[in-house]
């Protein structure tokens, strides 16, 4: 029995594929799952808001490393815009 890496496989909350992570190190990101986007979050991109009960009901989701990076070349080209803060 080993003590290392547990793998779980899971979908991506953003392109929806599957792959396999852990669980202890993975990015994840709040959704409401009312709209399928972080509380707070409008299907326009834009913020408003979150309301106590949309981040209640909201859950941690994971996100694959290559959404992860397009995040943050997306956010490094466009620094003006306020992007989720929910990335480290
Ligand atoms: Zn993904």
């Amino acid at each position: 029995m080993t003590d290392g890496e547990r793998l779980t496989a899971g979908t991506c909350v953003m392109c929806k594929q599957t792959f396999t992570f852990d669980p202890r190190s993975v990015p994840t990101v709040l959704i409401d799952p009312e709209t399928g986007l972080p509380p707070g979050m409008t299907v326009l991109g834009s913020l408003r808001p979150a309301t106590p009960e949309a981040v209640a009901r909201s859950t941690d989701e994971p996100i694959c490393p290559r959404c992860v990076s397009r995040a943050r070349q997306f956010q490094a080209a466009s620094e003006s815009t306020p992007m989720w803060g929910t990335w480290p």
